[in-house]
């Protein structure tokens, strides 16, 4: 007996270079795009490794837990770091950059994430690739939160190294990811010594060996599943159309903060202005009186399937965060949870309004 998971024909090259070509599309670019065969973690950390190295001056914009993450990559590859934090409530803007430059003329690197789905703000990529440009810096950025939710626009913003990865906004599978690459990137990786080579986290290697060899024979098996999720995904957003699909999205984030601005019980809006907050999840500020990880798991108890989480590490007493991407960019899912974090509130003596969230997110997606 065949088995739907099991017993398939294996990925064809051709079919490979269609994948990416789909993502291209998707991205309106006409870099290289590889399509990298493990989780996003896998291209930001390839792309740093190979782009950076002793003679490297980043700045590096943290606006969230990735920009720390990629700082610690910088310094590692050996890099001279400077990093920008901004408040988690609010985005980075490009005066900030160009303030960076004019006190650090000597940066060559610039590291941002565009939308942080663990703390829901969104960073104004397109005025700040105007200033990188302007420096003639190398720009990385991780997309993985935006794409799907929002426009993602590498050539249009000079953005040089373009990471994505399917599983928020896109509805897709976590195990593939893909990186658009300029020319100006690969030569900057050709000239590093240090850039991984022969290794899993070559972006060169695969240059060499799929790209530069005409995308005729793969490498190495790809991961067949993820690759076939990753096609049905992207066809799936074509059909919908990525308007109609990146609407669902800010319509959800729309929708939340005003609903849980009406709901009450002192739940109000993480990111303080609606034009820095993402469209792929929103994240919301719980009163210093009750712990967000408690309400959470109480909504969760209630329904395991609501798309919500507390914020991580440090933020897990004041940040509640509603998921409401891929399947849950719908008003149901909104619906849903902040019905549920209103029963929640309301056994802990929040007062809170469900009947006015409600007619809140109603309004807000018509
Ligand atoms: C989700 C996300 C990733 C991928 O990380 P996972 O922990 O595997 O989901 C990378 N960068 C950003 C900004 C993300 O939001």
């Amino acid at each position: 007996m065949t088995h739907p998971l099991l017993d398939l024909p294996p990925l064809t090259a051709r079919r490979f270079a269609a994948i990416e070509d789909r993502v291209a599309r998707l991205l309106d670019t006409r870099q290289d795009v590889l399509i990298t065969q493990g989780e996003a973690l896998l291209p930001l950390e390839g792309a740093i490794r190979a782009a950076a190295g002793p003679g490297t001056v980043a700045l590096n914009v943290i606006t969230g837990p990735y920009g720390q993450t990629f700082g610690g990559w910088l310094r590692d590859a050996g890099a001279t770091v400077h990093d920008i934090s901004v408040p988690f409530h609010t985005a980075v803007r490009a005066e900030q950059i160009r303030a960076a430059f004019a006190e650090h003329p000597e940066i060559d690197f610039v590291s941002l994430v565009h939308a942080e789905a663990a703390t829901g703000n969104t960073n104004p990529v397109a005025e700040i690739g105007e200033a990188v440009r302007e420096q003639g810096a190398l720009f990385y950025l991780d997309a993985v939160a935006s794409v799907g939710a929002e426009p993602v626009l590498p050539d249009a913003w000079g953005v040089d190294l373009c990471v994505i990865g399917a599983q928020k906004a896109m509805g897709g599978p976590a195990g593939v990811s893909a990186i658009s690459v300029s020319e100006r990137a690969w030569a900057r990786m050709a000239a590093n010594p240090n850039a991984p080579r022969r290794s899993y986290l070559s972006l060169l290697d695969w240059k060499e060996r799929w790209l530069d060899a005409g995308r005729t024979a793969l490498p190495h098996a790809p991961a067949q599943l993820e690759m076939l999720a990753l096609d049905a995904c992207l066809e799936r957003i074509e059909a919908d159309g990525p308007d109609a699909v990146m609407a669902r999205h800010r319509r959800a984030a729309e929708a939340t903060r005003a609903g849980a601005s009406a709901l009450g019980g002192g739940l109000e809006p993480y990111v303080h202005d609606a034009a820095d907050a993402a469209p792929v999840a929103t994240t919301l500020r719980v009163p210093p009186s009750l712990a967000a990880s408690d309400l959470v798991a109480a909504a969760l108890a209630a329904d395991p399937a609501l798309p919500l989480a507390a914020g991580g590490g440090a933020l897990a007493k004041e940040m509640i965060r509603v998921n409401h991407y891929g399947p849950d960019a719908t008003e149901s899912a909104v619906q849903a949870s902040l019905a549920a974090l209103g029963t929640a509130l309301a056994a802990q003596g929040a007062p809170v309004d469900p009947a006015a969230a409600r007619q809140a997110v109603q309004r807000a997606w018509r």
